[in-house]
């Protein structure tokens, strides 16, 4: 027996021959004080619908369930991992419920209860976890329907969407997350950790949406940081040029001759508002 009287992991992934497949990005986190870690970083459990993605044979899951998670609503693509996922909600009658299907075609904003708080918790392959979190950070309604994300990333793309303007790695992801949240890396966990180890060191990345974003159009801003990091050696004057360029950043003060990484989150909305 383990902590929470179901059959320690390592025993579930044998019994139900859960083989890490790397199509499907798994690597396993089985050790519980990093499980216990990341569901204390998601914050107050108990009165929020969890939305985890990718609960793969149900560490993260026990940990939140553990932790107090009144409600949790997980996505799991690989079908192999459902019946191990059925133990874990059978012994927490009602607190779990898994949607087999695939994260990136779900409607997240439907599974949100109206009036109850929602946590997005995953440890998800870092392609799908990127797509995911752009998702995330450009909905429509604002403030959105959760009220904090704790995810899993490789530590390079953490560092990315945690840069501040000025370092190598401030790109479209940093100026997307600090436009709309205020995001922190909460710890890193090594490669050993997983099962099996991953090549590089990993981070969990704790966002929480800022209440009033500076008001810009998503698809403008979108457009704007995309052009201006596309080339982010050149001058602005240069990599703008085809959204405005001399014209625009002259119109909104920015001296042309400047590179994308020097600018501030605010002056990239003030160009995506003229342009
Ligand atoms: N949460 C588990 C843990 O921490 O041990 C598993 C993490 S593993 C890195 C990623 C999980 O995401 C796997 O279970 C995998 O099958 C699942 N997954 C991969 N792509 C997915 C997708 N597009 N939609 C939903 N789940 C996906």
């Amino acid at each position: 027996m383990s902590f929470d009287g179901l059959p320690p992991l390592r025993e579930v992934i044998d019994r139900h021959e859960l083989r890490a497949k790397k199509a499907l990005g798994q690597n396993f986190l089985l050790d519980l004080n990093l499980t216990g870690k990341i569901a204390r970083t998601a914050g107050d459990l108990t009165r929020a619908t969890v939305i985890e993605v990718g609960p793969g044979p149900g560490g993260l899951t026990r940990a939140l369930l553990a932790h107090g998670a009144r409600k949790i609503v997980a996505i799991e693509k690989d079908e192999r991992c459902l019946a191990a996922l059925e133990e874990i909600s059978q012994h927490y009658p009602g607190r779990l419920e898994v949607l087999p299907g695939d994260a990136l075609k779900t409607d997240f904003p439907r599974l949100a209860v109206p009036g109850e708080p929602v946590r997005i918790v995953a440890n998800l392959p870092y392609n799908v976890g990127t797509e995911l979190l752009v998702r995330w950070l450009t909905e429509k309604e604002w403030p959105p329907f959760y009220q904090s994300m704790t995810l899993m990333f490789q530590r390079e793309v953490a560092q990315r969407i945690v840069a501040e303007p000025g370092s190598g790695a401030y790109g479209r992801l940093g100026v997307l997350a600090g436009w709309r949240t205020n995001a922190r890396i909460a710890f890193d966990v090594p490669p050993q950790a997983f099962t099996p180890p991953p090549k590089v060191t990993s981070s969990v990345v704790h966002l929480v949406p800022r209440a009033e974003p500076l008001a810009a159009d998503v698809g403008k801003l979108g457009k704007i940081t995309e052009a201006a990091f596309g080339q982010r050696r050149k001058m602005l004057r240069q990599s703008l040029k085809g959204l405005g360029g001399e014209t625009l950043l002259e119109k909104v003060g920015i001296d042309p001759t400047r590179r994308a990484e020097t600018l501030s989150i605010e002056e990239f909305v003030r160009l995506a508002n003229e342009a």
